[in-house]
């Protein structure tokens, strides 16, 4: 009777985005509870990822099992190779439940809608009783945002912004009002970095990970991207997080601002805070991402101009707020949206980097060797080029869930198929991010040393942005021309003379047809 009563009969299940020692699950030791993470085959399998990010979460669960089993909790850690692994939720918490007679199934709301979804069906079959807690992470719940925009025209997230300011009294004053009288300082953050400014070197970490490579190297996953297992550059537990939080707040938020959209080839991460994949996976939170950066500003507010601040606050309680309600609205609608009805094939060099496109070979190599471009590369280089090339948003998708460290599909979707394609025909962005050259070596150092020619529209190495630009405004005009924030466009395209529009658009034409030889 004894050995039954101390026996845990509540199973509760903790995913790999979900390593949130704050929760408060964690706060006391309670013996009737088995704590389960596993590494399944489900998981590494939906879509090719980056190795750097399997390997980054298998090695931040498998440290955060171990500080909970420290802390006394008691718990089942399932690792991808152990021989009783089902390799799908379903089929493991069954088995646990079976093997430790549990009676109660607990969980956190997962992030991904496919998630959330197989929880659901998962509760109903199990024939025990459930109960599903929030993380305890977001500045906002999951349908705060829709609730916000109810019966407003549009979903600008700049609104959406003022809101989460106000409401978390952040950066405002005691009357609601921002704290310096302005809400956004984003006109002075929009620099292109000197040629010769030599950017602080990103912090990075000496992980050794062999083991888990050779675990995952065993079977026959399949990953892009390469790694020095025994030197993981990312952080792997809470201390490393907060590490990397500390040298960007103190290092690099001076200049985050400013050089925020700038794109050099010397320098992959340049003052990003590269923090994602810490928050994402929920080692640390927002809330101590943006209280850090206040508290230093406030100590130094002569060094950290406020743009450099305001820059990564709205980052934070303003974008990724905003993509993750806007994920929440309109899921599952939003996975097969393709406003321009785009079905191109993804280029063969994405997977590679070997393309003679500077701009193109640079981002994408720098995302296969770290698993990490920043924004604007994301954005206006590789996110660009493939809509200027008419790409299926499906295969798009596909490759930025897979490529960067960060990538969940809450935050990746809504940034590629929204911000980035355009597929949902605007309710993210309100106009497509697409930009020729000129936009490209304004922000950046790539095209000097180009084989491409960034001035030349046609004719024998005439950079392919700037045809394919035209091209994209030629081909949607229908669903593009009354946009007033791109009807300047139209008036220029409109004034050309005929024989300039038809080199332009074959040019395009030839760029599109020899895709993979660019
Ligand atoms: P910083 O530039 O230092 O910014 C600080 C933090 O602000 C980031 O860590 C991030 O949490 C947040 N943030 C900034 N911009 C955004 C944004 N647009 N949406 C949501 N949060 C933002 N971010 C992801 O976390 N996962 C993704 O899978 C992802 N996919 C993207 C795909 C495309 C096509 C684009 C254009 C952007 C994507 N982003 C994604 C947003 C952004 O590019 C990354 O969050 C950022 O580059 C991460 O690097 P960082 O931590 O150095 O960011
Ligand atoms: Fe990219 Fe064109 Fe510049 Fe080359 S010239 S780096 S292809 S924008």
């Amino acid at each position: 009777m004894d050995k039954i009563k101390k026996a845990p009969n509540v199973l509760r299940l903790i995913l790999g985005d979900q390593l949130n020692i704050k929760h408060s699950w964690f706060k006391t030791v309670d013996k009737n509870v088995l704590y389960v993470l596993m590494e399944i085959r489900s998981e590494t399998d939906y879509v090719w990822h980056h190795i750097q990010k399997v390997l980054g979460f298998f090695a931040a669960m498998r440290h955060f099992a171990e500080e909970l089993k420290v802390s006394g909790h008691q718990l089942k850690y399932i690792h991808l190779s152990d021989e009783g692994n089902l390799q799908s939720f379903e089929k493991n918490l069954i088995q646990i439940i079976r093997d430790y007679n549990i009676t109660h199934f607990e969980y956190q709301l997962p992030d991904e809608y496919r998630l959330d979804e197989e929880f659901k069906s998962i509760c109903n079959k199990l024939l025990i009783s459930s109960k599903v807690y929030d993380t305890e992470h977001f500045f906002s719940t999951r349908t705060e945002l829709a609730n916000f925009f109810d019966g407003k025209k549009n979903y600008l997230m700049e609104n959406f912004y003022h809101y989460m300011r106000k409401k978390h009294h952040i950066l405002m004053d005691n009357d609601s009002q921002p704290v310096t009288g302005k809400w956004n300082y984003d006109i002075e953050n929009r620099k292109k970095i000197p040629s010769k400014h030599v950017a602080t070197s990103p912090y990075i970490f000496e992980n050794d990970l062999s083991d888990i490579y050779e675990e995952i190297k065993k079977t026959d996953i399949v990953t892009i991207g390469t790694v020095n297992p025994t030197n993981f550059i990312w952080p792997i537990t809470r201390a490393q997080c907060l590490k990397v939080l500390k040298f960007f707040i103190t290092e690099c938020l001076p200049l985050f601002g400013t050089y925020q959209d700038s794109m050099t080839p010397n320098d992959w991460s340049l003052y990003h805070s590269r923090i994602s994949f810490a928050m994402n996976s929920k080692m640390i939170s927002p809330l101590e991402v943006v209280n850090a950066a206040i508290e230093e500003w406030k100590k130094h507010p002569d060094e950290i101009g406020f743009n450099q601040l305001e820059g990564f606050v709205r980052q934070i309680i303003g974008w990724r707020e905003y993509m993750r309600g806007m994920y929440w609205l309109n899921m599952p609608d939003f996975e097969t949206t393709n406003f321009f009805n785009n079905k191109n094939k993804l280029p063969d060099w994405y997977w590679t980097g070997k393309t003679k496109m500077n701009c193109l070979k640079y981002a994408i190599g720098q995302s296969l060797n770290f698993a990490y471009a920043h924004h604007i590369q994301r954005l206006m280089v590789t996110g660009n080029f493939a809509l200027l090339a008419g790409t299926d948003p499906d295969e798009v998708d596909q490759w930025y869930l897979g490529i960067y460290i960060d990538a969940i599909q809450w935050v990746e979707i809504t940034n590629t198929r929204g911000m980035s394609q355009f597929a949902d025909g605007g309710m993210i962005g309100t106009k497509p991010y697409v930009s020729s050259a000129s936009y490209i070596n304004k922000m950046s150092h790539y095209c000097g040393t180009c084989y491409y020619d960034k001035d030349k529209k046609t004719g024998d190495k005439a950079c392919p942005f700037n045809s394919l630009y035209w091209n994209f405004y030629d081909q949607h005009s229908a669903k593009l021309s009354k946009n007033p924030r791109i009807g300047m466009m139209y008036k220029i395209w409109d004034k050309m003379q005929p024989e300039k529009k038809s080199e332009l658009l074959n040019q395009a034409k030839y760029y599109l047809e020899n895709i993979n030889d660019l």
